[in-house]
């Protein structure tokens, strides 16, 4: 599947690059330095910095394998060791299409024409001239430890109707310390992928039948999922949301009043239409609904805050190159909820829900995450609706109530919703990456929009204040999130099969069953492996499918109503009497604890 990163990345003059995007930036021309003198006709594109390394596209002879790649470092590496200078100038528009044209390099020619000044950059090292906006170490000596990394198709601009050409990926590091540290957290991150375990472990599947992004959860992880929604529900309930069921469709005309159409209509799937005229759309957000609830009888100051609440399903048209397992997908269902309360109790309740996030975690064990600020860009009115007043005032709304928490967040401009500013909890993933779980978002538009009220204490009519929030975020993405973060071996309240009863022989069997059945009644998920296998092969397969307790049971274990205790860590606790073991697993699953067993 082809990439799609933009090409007008390159060419932005606003992005300022980092030192070490710098060193990676110079490490792309070299690349480009080394293909174009191993492979002669070459006709480059753009090459700039990313995450973690760089890449060019090129349009090359011929397709280019991993079995390149150790040339192309190599030659890569004549360039670093020759240290040559990087020598910047600015050439005119007529002498730049010139050179380009002469060189045959076509999407050079085509860049240069696109660009609107009257000269354009130009950077040398030693024999390799390219167009670019500059920002490069001194001289080629200055590049870090490299390695290439792969090679995929990309579309000229990321439009498919332009050729496809060449991407070559890098990463390149200050020290070797550093590369090696990079490589292996991403080996680390593929064995822990959670398309991979989610395989292994039976926990969900795609299906080309059903469609791309539209994920089924097999037996094994609806009863994760299952066990996730009762903990949040029950929750919710203790903080005095109350919990609805809405319809995954509306009419088109309801996201037009929100909003939703004008600024996310990209994502959503096209609109259906009826006999009738009317046109449904799958809805994109939950939002909407919840108001028509809110809506849907006169609202008190006396009945505020009013906490609505849902695991809501709902569906967008993600790129089908970005569908990924369960993490990108097509239909979702959100933790979703949405408080309408007065502007005087917004601060308390937005407390309060970065308070459930809190505890949630501690639950799921998350230690490393963080608060990211998240606002409109003030240029972008496009993307986020065009009112002053309102992102100032919700703005420093949300600064105020987060320096109330006492938390420590950072900002970021151009990540907010459309219609408002909010903050972000960001759980660092496998790779030392940030990923959103949570959203608080406070929204003064959509009640504006659809003309919210309540009667106030003055028996006049006031607009209440929306916060929309997610705390397991969908449940899609936190459970590919909680795949990755342990590694499949879920503690042992979350894990599908708790304890597998492995008899040593048939004779062993209705012991076995028999062990099997009083957990179960004490409401442990409890499986029997019956198979003629041999019993290290049983423990085997038990460790390989993460299950937390294997309990083997023989003459010895029948006699004396015990079970030999093996945990996943491949431990071997020994005999345990079944009365102790049933009191100390209920304790662990009940407590919905990160231990295993107590050392
Ligand atoms: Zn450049
Ligand atoms: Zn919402």
């Amino acid at each position: 599947m082809p990439d799609n990163v933009s090409a007008e990345n390159e060419l932005d003059q606003t992005k300022t690059y980092t030192p070490i995007q710098r060193m990676r930036h110079s490490a792309a021309h070299v690349m480009a330095e080394a293909i174009q003198d191993l492979f002669p006709g070459a006709k480059f594109a753009i090459g700039p910095a990313i995450e973690d390394g760089f890449y060019y596209d090129m349009e090359l002879p011929r397709a280019l394998t991993p079995d390149d790649f150790p040339a192309i470092e190599a030659r890569m590496r004549q360039s670093i060791a020759a240290n040559h200078p990087f020598v910047h100038s600015e050439w005119s528009r007529e002498q730049a299409l010139d050179y380009f044209r002469a060189h045959d390099q076509p999407y050079k020619v085509e860049l240069i024409e696109d660009l609107p000044e009257a000269t354009v950059g130009i950077e040398v090292q030693g024999p390799f001239l390219d167009l670019c906006r500059g920002q490069h170490v001194e001289a080629t000596g200055q590049i870090g430890p490299l390695k290439l990394m792969r090679v995929a198709g990309a579309y000229w601009r990321g439009d498919e109707k332009r050729p496809m050409l060449q991407r070559l990926y890098g990463t390149a590091w200050f020290s070797q310390d550093e590369l090696d540290a990079y490589l292996e957290r991403l080996e680390e991150a593929k064995r822990r992928d959670h398309r991979r375990i989610g395989k292994e472990l039976e926990l969900f599947m795609v299906s080309d039948e059903i469609g791309a992004g539209l994920p089924l959860w097999l037996p094994k992880g609806a009863t994760v999922r299952r066990l996730l929604e009762e903990y949040i529900l029950a929750k919710e309930r203790e903080q005095g949301y109350q919990h609805v069921y809405t319809p995954h469709l509306a009419k088109l005309e309801l996201y037009k009043t929100s909003g939703h159409w004008e600024h996310y209509h990209d994502t959503m799937y096209p609109p259906m239409e009826m006999e009738s005229g009317e046109e449904l759309v799958l809805r994109p957000m939950n939002c909407p609904h919840h108001i028509q609830i809110y809506k849907s009888k006169m609202r008190s100051y006396r009945d505020l805050p009013i906490r609505i609440a849902e695991l809501g399903t709902m569906y967008r048209l993600e790129k089908s190159g970005e569908l990924a397992g369960l993490s990108r997908v097509r239909a979702m269902t959100l933790n979703d909820a949405h408080i309408f309360c007065t502007p005087e109790q917004m601060l308390t309740e937005f407390d309060r829900v970065v308070r459930l996030v809190q505890e949630a975690y501690a639950v799921m064990g998350f230690k490393d995450y963080s608060y990211r600020l998240s606002l409109r860009d003030p240029h972008d009115n496009v993307k986020f609706v065009d009112n002053e007043t309102m992102w100032q005032q919700s703005e420093a709304a949300l600064r105020q109530a987060l320096d109330q928490l006492g938390v420590t967040y950072y900002e970021s401009v151009g990540d907010a919703a459309f219609y408002g500013p909010k903050l972000d909890v960001q759980v660092a993933n496998v790779l030392g990456k940030d990923e959103t779980i949570s959203t608080v978002q406070l929204d003064f538009t959509l009640p504006e929009r659809f003309d919210l009220e309540y009667i106030g204490e003055d028996g006049q009519a006031h607009r209440p204040v929306m916060i929309h929030r997610g705390v397991l975020s969908t449940m899609e993405r936190f459970m590919a999130f909680l795949i990755e973060n342990y590694a499949g071996n879920f503690p042992v309240w979350l894990a599908p099969v708790q304890a597998v009863v492995i008899p040593i022989a048939d004779r062993h069997l209705e012991y076995a069953e028999q062990v099997a059945s009083t957990l179960r009644e004490a409401g442990l998920r409890v499986e029997v492996d019956t198979r003629s296998e041999r019993m290290n092969a049983k423990v085997r397969d038990a460790q390989l499918q993460k299950i937390p307790y294997m309990l083997v049971v023989g003459d010895k274990e029948a006699e004396a109503q015990s079970v030999s205790l093996r945990l996943r860590t491949n431990e071997n606790v020994g005999a345990v009497p079944v009365p102790s073991f049933l009191a100390q697993a209920k304790r662990i699953n009940d407590t919905r604890g990160q231990e295993l067993w107590p050392a």
